[in-house]
């Protein structure tokens, strides 16, 4: 009989499970380990069950933030205060479902917020707002029947994010809102959680709840009847899935085949500061693409690319900028199991085992198998021509 868990507001657990080994973490939680376990026979179905509900939630939290965002005359754009409310809301809600539907299972969490700021006197009114927010969309969902959360029960759930993550054992990755410029302007963000096992990724989750249902691939039109909502999702050997937000039957999906560049259209982020827009220009005509790139925030990326919209996805943060595990880790999943290569400029698997950080050369490229030498080498020209301030 033991009982763990980064949250400590809820009833005790007990682990039924054998236990292969354990042992006790710095912060006096039980880690358990499996020995030589193989991630293709996991089946990692509970975890994933419970990560599209944690994501989902989530989903639902931020979009009433943002509706109300884009509705109040009030409220400036360029107020930061929905976008905190909804950051934390977002990760108290993902934090506390983890633990919830998985209680047998040791909990580490490598997330983006801390609670420091919502621990002063300033920030009491604000934990007031995201302590109702997320009381309100568990209550929505029905089965959960807990007490209503405290400020302090939030306040221990954001914090369960702290982990460092790493190689050894299951971590939790979370990005509570992906894309929070595009979250300001109305446009595209994404809630984004992966699961590390000793290193790699074995399931990920995107809900992207502006991104529509039909393709945003370069020669598609939208009209402002398009369904929008997506929740993909992929486990490690068993390809990746869309669903709409609401629910419908989730649909198998599958990166665009192409092989011919001029047929292949490009995404890059919306915004300059995150991705240098002219180094991917000159690698796009390098290779050929006509297509103008399609710029759009978060990891909807990933999904549009998961499903075919585009063939290629460019990354090139400015010098000295250090990605972030959260940004990518269910991104990644989510087109490398549609059948996509993600790599780094130099052609190197992305490594989401050293913490925190992805240690890597220079940028991010994504596409399909086919695609994949042409791009690289267009990549590498580029940047041996020096055509930006690298
Ligand atoms: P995107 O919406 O694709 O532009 O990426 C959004 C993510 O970019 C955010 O979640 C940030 O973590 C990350 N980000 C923030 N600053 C930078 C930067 N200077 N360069 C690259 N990425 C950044
Ligand atoms: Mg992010």
């Amino acid at each position: 009989m033991v009982t763990i868990n980064c949250w400590r507001g809820v009833p005790k657990i007990t682990i039924t499970k054998p236990i292969v080994s354990s042992l006790f973490s710095k912060r006096g939680s039980l880690v358990v380990t499996v020995a030589a376990a193989s991630f293709s026979s996991m089946s990692y179905d509970k975890e994933l069950a419970a990560a599209r509900k944690a994501a989902s939630l989530a989903a639902r939290l931020c979009q009433k933030v943002q509706k109300a965002l884009l509705q109040s005359d009030v409220q400036s754009k360029s107020d930061k205060s929905p976008v905190t409310v909804a950051d934390y809301g977002s990760q108290a809600l993902v934090s506390f479902v983890l633990e919830r539907e998985l209680p047998s299972e040791s909990f580490s969490l490598v997330a983006e917020e801390d609670s420091g700021d919502l621990r002063k006197e300033s920030g009491q009114e604000t934990l007031q707002r995201i302590t109702k927010l997320v009381n309100d969309t568990l209550a929505s969902d029905g089965s959960f029947s807990v007490p209503t959360l405290t400020a302090e029960d939030v306040l221990r759930a954001i914090d369960c994010g702290k982990s460092e993550g790493g190689s050894h054992g299951r971590h939790w990755v979370l990005d509570p809102i992906d894309g929070t410029k595009g979250f300001l302007r109305g446009d595209q963000y994404a809630i984004a959680l992966a699961l590390l096992d000793e290193g790699k990724v074995v399931l990920g989750v995107l809900a992207c709840p502006n991104l529509p249902l039909a393709s945003i691939g370069g020669d598609s039109r939208h009209s402002s009847h398009d369904e929008v909502g997506c929740l993909f999702f992929a486990k490690v050997g068993a390809g990746t899935y869309m669903q709409s937000l609401d629910g419908s039957s989730p649909i198998k999906v599958h990166v665009s085949t192409t092989e011919n560049p001029e047929e292949a259209s490009f995404f890059e982020s919306f915004e300059a500061a995150h991705s240098m827009h002219d180094l991917s220009s000159s690698i796009a005509k390098k290779l050929g693409v006509k297509a103008p790139p399609v710029r759009i925030d978060s990891q909807a990326k990933y999904g549009a690319l998961s499903r075919g919209d585009g063939a290629i996805y460019l990354r090139f943060p400015h010098k000295g900028y250090r990605e972030k595990i959260w940004d990518h880790a269910a991104g990644y999943i989510v087109v490398t199991e549609a059948g996509g290569v993600a790599a780094d400029a130099a052609g190197n698997p992305l490594d989401f085992s050293k913490g925190r950080y992805l240690d890597l050369d220079t940028g991010i490229i994504v596409t399909n198998q086919k695609l994949m030498p042409s791009l690289l080498k267009a990549v590498r020209e580029s940047l041996d021509e020096g055509t930006s301030s690298l």
